[in-house]
């Protein structure tokens, strides 16, 4: 059994093809998304580097205490500096805040190195911090001294500016990237659907050939992986046809030699048969012959059957007035049926007019009234019309009884070689049959180019339905043979 999750090659394709996309797509939006995020970073840090340099030349210029007027002044300019929330923090040697900008965080980042070259990271925070020596302002008791307090300056600002930015990054990705992801799966199939068509071209031209046509499939000549295909297909359809020829040519060589030998025999049981008095030696030689017609008609159906198919003979077709060849043999049907009590209809106005084997056609006819009339219980009614299909260019043969039927089980096995249905049959009321019958003339159908069609239901009747594409009328298209020379012009058996 096929498991539910095994998918055809197309919805594999698309799926390799979707994952493609949304891991190139991840991919491709995390390689941008660090991209920017890293230029934002260092954008950031030479602003913070240039600031600070500024005001490390500022402040030490300055004295201590600072005067709020500078302080004010540096307020405003850190309050409107791009960088979202800079910072400004002196420190001195013990760690106590000396002076401090009102954008300052609440919680201070704590200093580990004092390294001015390097941007560190404390949290949420990027700053940069330095020793300085301040200057104090000279002292009210006059003396000239003016002691250096140590400190640490310390410049800064929060990431919040580069994550608000990436957020919005984040947005347009999404907004951009989205409908990508979620078009993927169609554009998938499109696209694996694209990739496999011609593997679909192939397998319909493949599907549309005919065993028994010489027919072979059409290369690409692209000379790729495609090609090769069809080139296998192709090897391989020369080889079953070879193969299939090899095994008609023997049932023929087969049945030809049986046909001498058998003939033999049934001429001399009847001769015996007729010198010998009615007793059981006669009832059984009765059976001897009686098997041995059977065995000259399998004979003869297997002759027939490998001429339908052998491609050589399909030349032996010519012009066939259908409708004629019906009403020849009306009179013989019509007796038949009356000798079984059943009441047989022919319609066969128009004239119809196909191109193939006359011999092969008078078989057809005769097998699908044959069945008809056998499998037709007393009383029953067959009906053989005979209808032209201008528009289609078609000639239907339709053949109906109210029959037995056949079951709906065994319909699909009608023309299958040697089938005979059993259902709803007495086996010792069956008439004897090869089975054979309806495979010859589905053989022969098909070899003209028409097709045949059976339906029927168990007890209610059987209508087999017979096309075969109209020639155009006039004179023969091609008569290599006479029809006399065919084994199949051998006298048809009538229902046993
Ligand atoms: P043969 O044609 O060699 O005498 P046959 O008639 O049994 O033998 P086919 O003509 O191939 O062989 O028919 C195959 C089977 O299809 C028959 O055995 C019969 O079971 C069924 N069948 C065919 N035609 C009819 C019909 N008109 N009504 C009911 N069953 C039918
Ligand atoms: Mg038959």
């Amino acid at each position: 059994m096929k498991p539910y999750w095994r998918l055809t090659l197309r919805y594999r394709t698309a799926l390799i093809i979707t994952l493609f996309i949304w891991i190139t797509g991840l991919l491709v939006g995390w390689i941008c998304r660090s991209s920017f995020q890293a230029l934002l970073l260092r954008q950031s840090d030479i602003d913070l580097t240039e600031d600070f340099d500024d005001f490390q030349q500022i402040i030490q210029q300055e004295e201590l205490p600072f005067s709020s007027v500078k302080t004010e002044a540096w307020n405003r300019r850190v309050a409107i500096h791009p960088l979202h929330r800079l910072f400004i923090r002196i420190v001195d040697s013990e760690g106590k805040v000396i002076w401090e900008s009102i954008t300052a965080p609440s919680i201070p980042p704590t200093s580990a190195n004092v390294d001015p070259q390097v941007v560190q990271v404390f949290g949420e925070y990027r700053i940069m911090q330095q020793s300085v020596e301040l200057q104090r302002s000279p002292t009210d008791d006059g003396s000239e001294e003016r002691p250096m307090v140590p400190g640490i300056l310390q410049v800064g600002c929060s990431d919040y500016l580069v994550d608000m930015t990436i957020a919005q990054f984040d947005g347009w990705l999404i907004s951009a990237v989205g409908p990508l992801f979620l078009g993927a799966p169609i554009l998938a199939i499109l696209l694996a659907s694209w990739l496999l068509t011609p593997l679909t071209q192939l397998t319909e031209t493949t599907q549309s050939i005919a065993i028994a046509s010489e027919q072979l499939i059409d290369r690409s000549g692209n000379r790729d992986e495609i090609d090769a295909l069809a080139e296998t297909l192709n090897s391989l359809l020369v080889k079953v046809r070879s193969q299939l020829r090899e095994n008609e040519d023997w049932i023929a060589n087969s049945a030809h030699q049986l046909r001498a030998p058998l003939a033999a025999i049934i001429s001399n049981v009847e001769v015996v048969a007729g010198r010998i008095p009615d007793g059981k030696s006669s009832d059984m030689l009765q059976r001897v012959l009686s098997e041995c017609e059977y065995l000259k008609k399998l004979v003869n159906q297997l002759l027939l059957l490998s001429e339908a198919k052998a491609d050589r003979h399909q030349l032996v077709r010519q012009e066939v007035a259908w409708n004629e060849l019906i009403a020849k043999s009306s009179d013989f049907y019509e007796a038949l049926a009356s000798a079984r009590d059943l009441h047989i209809r022919f319609r066969h106005n128009d004239r119809c007019v196909v191109s193939a084997n006359p011999e092969h056609l008078r078989f057809v006819i005769h097998n699908l009234i044959d069945n008809a009339i056998k499998y037709t219980p007393t009383g029953g009614t067959i009906d053989v019309s005979l209808l032209r299909d201008d528009i289609n260019k078609q000639s239907k043969l339709i053949i109906r009884d109210t029959g037995i039927g056949i079951s709906e089980e065994d319909l699909p096995k009608i023309g299958r070689r040697f089938f005979r249905s059993n259902s709803g049959r007495d086996p010792s009321q069956t008439p004897r049959g090869t089975g054979l019958g309806l495979h010859i003339v589905q053989s022969i159908v098909e070899a003209a180019g028409g097709k045949m069609e059976i339906a029927s239901m168990l007890g209610q009747g059987t209508e087999v339905r017979i096309s075969l594409p109209t020639a155009a009328t006039g004179s023969a298209i091609e008569a290599s043979r006479s029809a006399d020379d065919i084994h199949a012009s051998e006298p048809l058996e009538s229902s046993r």
